[in-house]
């Protein structure tokens, strides 16, 4: 099965969308050496996931935009929601 995690960054409010396999995703453990916790706003960003598979990237963006970036960051506004270049997640 497919794990889909998507890391929001907040101050250019885009969401790059990543298998959890993927090498920079790591299951919401990022690239950043010794980082344990996923699902923790750190710095600028926050990982979500493992988000439902079946989404498309549409639904995703729209998922990311009315639910999870208001729940982390509060308020509303357009987000950028993104396949990474890497993984090619939610193609
Ligand atoms: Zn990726």
């Amino acid at each position: 099965m497919l794990e889909l995690w998507a890391y929001l960054n907040r101050p250019i409010r885009q969401a790059l969308v990543h298998v959890g396999q993927c090498s920079y995703a790591n299951r919401g453990r990022g690239i950043q050496p010794g980082s344990t916790d996923s699902k923790e706003l750190r710095g600028n960003g926050m990982w979500i996931g493992p988000l439902p598979e079946n989404l498309s990237l549409i639904e995703t963006s729209t998922a990311v935009q009315d639910v999870f970036a208001p729940a982390v960051f509060g308020g509303a506004g357009k987000w950028n929601v993104r396949p990474c270049g890497h993984c090619g997640a939610g193609r």
